[in-house]
């Protein structure tokens, strides 16, 4: 029980990595909001998890929305020790074939959304909270058709670090989790044939030189050493599960 009387709220929590998360930290004894859009897949998150946890419908895009079920969060919860701002979507589009609207949805909902977010939390984060930040290994990695998703991610990383010296003073550590490719909803998963499914473990498992891809649990433990106690002098850096993608020649 490293969570035990602690509040988490964890934006996306009902697909993937965040649900994942959910699911790891109430294993763990922490109170759980989760948030996302789609209603539906929301309702069965909340079924998945148990009913134990406060589900919240909001699009992470509107700040006024995200404060508001932020503090309906804090209200029913208590404020947060743990947030993890974990939405995002993938956009793989050529830079030839990437119109103004669709670069504005990634970097809106990839970088600007997570900055919000952190605001959102922060009247409601307790002194001594853990905030985690989702990256990506795009931020290091080249890959073809990922050049603004990419961009986001180098962003939070990069807000990663300067969030953590301005809210050190509260005792506020922020750290970033930085998947490789992970076998979540993202790939369009739930819509694929199994083949598909291993041809896409394929493409990005020969990537890495544990070769294979992540799965989502396994993110959600790095999550889990930022979010308790075992990091609590721990801040501004990042723990890329990846197999090894990264560093590979
Ligand atoms: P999923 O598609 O499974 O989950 C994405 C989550 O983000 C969903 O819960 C979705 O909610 C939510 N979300 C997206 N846009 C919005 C929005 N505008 N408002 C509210 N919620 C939103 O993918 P993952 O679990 O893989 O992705 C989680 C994070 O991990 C992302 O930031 C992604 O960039 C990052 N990541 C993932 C990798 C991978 O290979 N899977 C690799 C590297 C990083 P809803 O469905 O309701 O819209």
């Amino acid at each position: 029980m490293r969570l035990k009387n602690k509040v988490a709220i964890i934006t996306g929590g009902n697909s993937g990595i965040g649900l994942a998360t959910a699911r790891l930290f109430l294993a763990e004894g922490a109170k759980v909001a989760i948030t996302g859009r789609n209603a539906k897949t929301l309702a069965a998150a909340v079924e998945e998890l148990g009913g134990n946890v406060l589900a919240l419908q909001v699009d992470v895009t509107d700040v006024a929305a995200t404060e508001k079920a932020f503090a309906e969060a804090a209200e029913k919860l208590g404020n947060f020790d743990i947030v993890f701002a974990n939405a995002g979507i993938a956009g793989e589009t050529a830079v030839g074939k990437t119109t103004l609207e669709q670069f504005e949805t990634v970097v809106r909902t990839n970088f600007t959304a997570v900055f919000f977010t952190v605001q959102a939390a922060l009247p409601h984060l307790n002194d001594g909270a853990s905030v985690i930040l989702n990256g990506s290994v795009h931020a290091v990695l080249g890959i073809p058709g990922y050049s603004a998703y990419a961009g986001t991610k180098g962003a939070v990383r990069a807000m990663t670090r300067n969030l953590a010296s301005e809210l050190a003073p509260r005792g506020i550590r922020v750290n970033q989790v930085t998947p490789g490719a992970t076998k979540t909803p993202i790939w369009n998963t739930r819509a694929m044939t199994e083949d598909a499914k291993d041809a896409l473990e394929a493409r990005f498992g020969s990537l890495s030189p544990l070769g294979r891809m992540s799965e989502a649990d396994e993110i959600a433990r790095a999550a889990l050493y930022f979010a308790s106690d075992d990091s609590a002098n721990v801040t501004a850096i990042e723990i890329t599960v990846d197999g090894g993608a990264t560093s590979a020649p």
